[in-house]
């Protein structure tokens, strides 16, 4: 078994090796055609209120949000201490933090698209509680929200949840923007997100949803089909600084453009969804907005965009769809629900 972070001398960043994961339990759905499970509660399902987990403690049954330890961690305080020390140029050290993982709600049916503004509000306040308690951990200098949905991106159990990483290092993708966001703010005097919210205004082709305090959009620079940024007007560099009514107008445009997404093809939208927040490491983030994003594999059903030679190999996007057209698409959408107005 290895369990620890490698560095990589090239791409300058941590790889995390946890060989121990490779045992973790596959809970997927039958393959293929996106069917949401049927049953509200599932005997069978480790996250489902009242069930024992793999590591023999049981859930409590719990009514709202449930989080807890994950079971299976990439990062957590039972990681070993390296014992060998690597050859030559290579570095390698514990893999330390903690990972956990947050249940929406206790309905094994339902996903995020599905729950009411109020129970997406009262998720986004205890991911707040979660990072203002992992974000004072010393070792910890990021911390990382995200939601894998659907088979296509390897969800191993279809009970609507999430996961916190916290990490005692930035995630390669927010340094990257922590750097073009303290560069913009010291070149222009302006935070680039907000710059970027106004261009995606200027044009409104792309906006997906907005409210007073907070905006969805396909950005111009889209990766993937359908990708989308939900963000709050104002800057705040992690979701702690975000005000009641903030929140609530986030939850709001959140639960609008994932209920678009599903309605597009009648079918739960299977995506990656991450919180965006500042580094943790002491350094000045006043540039750093926080946001969420959300990338989506499916080009249309059944159809995957693979990654292969220019985004594995090369480490660039080749998008086959323009984001214009695909916002049109989302937008044409019902605003309600199509598995609450009696669809298949
Ligand atoms: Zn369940
Ligand atoms: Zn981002």
């Amino acid at each position: 078994m290895v369990w620890e972070e490698r560095w990589h001398p090239l791409r300058r960043e941590w790889v995390v090796i946890s060989s121990h994961r490779d045992r973790r339990p596959w809970q997927g759905e039958t393959v293929g055609d996106g069917t949401p499970p049927g049953v509200a509660y599932d005997a069978g399902c480790y996250l489902c209120p009242g069930n024992a987990r793999v590591s023999g403690q049981r859930n409590p049954a719990y009514r709202g949000v449930f989080a807890f330890d994950n079971d299976h961690p990439c990062v957590g305080p039972s990681a070993p201490e390296p014992s060998l020390l690597p050859p030559g140029v290579y570095r390698n050290r514990r893999a330390e933090g903690l990972s956990r993982v947050v249940c929406y709600s206790p309905r094994h049916d339902l996903s995020l698209a599905e729950l009411s503004h109020a129970e997406i509000v009262n998720l986004l306040v205890a991911l707040r509680e979660e990072f203002r308690e992992l974000g004072s951990r010393p070792e910890v200098r990021h911390v990382l929200m995200f939601e894998n949905k659907g088979e296509v991106v390897g969800v191993s159990n279809p009970h609507p949840h999430c996961q916190v990483y916290a990490t005692n290092f930035v995630f390669r993708t927010i340094e990257l923007e922590a750097e073009a966001s303290a560069s913009h703010l010291a070149e222009h005097g302006r935070v680039l997100f907000g710059d970027i919210i106004a261009a995606e205004e200027g044009d409104g082709r792309r906006v997906l949803a907005s409210n007073g305090q907070a905006i969805a959009f396909v950005p111009y620079f889209a990766r993937y089909a359908y990708e989308t940024f939900i963000a709050p007007r104002a800057t705040h560099a992690n979701i702690t600084g975000l005000s009641a009514s903030e929140i609530s107008d986030l939850a709001r445009v959140l639960g609008e453009t994932l209920v678009r997404m599903d309605n597009l093809w009648r079918m739960p939208f299977p995506y990656v969804m991450a919180l965006h927040q500042a580094p943790l490491d002491g350094a000045d983030h006043r540039g750093f907005h926080f946001h969420i994003e959300i990338h989506t594999p499916l080009r249309k059903p059944g159809l995957l965009k693979y990654l292969a030679g220019p985004e594995i190999g090369g480490g660039n996007f080749l998008n086959d769809t323009a984001p214009e057209d695909k916002a049109a698409e989302l937008r044409a959408t019902p605003m309600t629900h199509y598995r609450a107005t009696g669809g298949t």
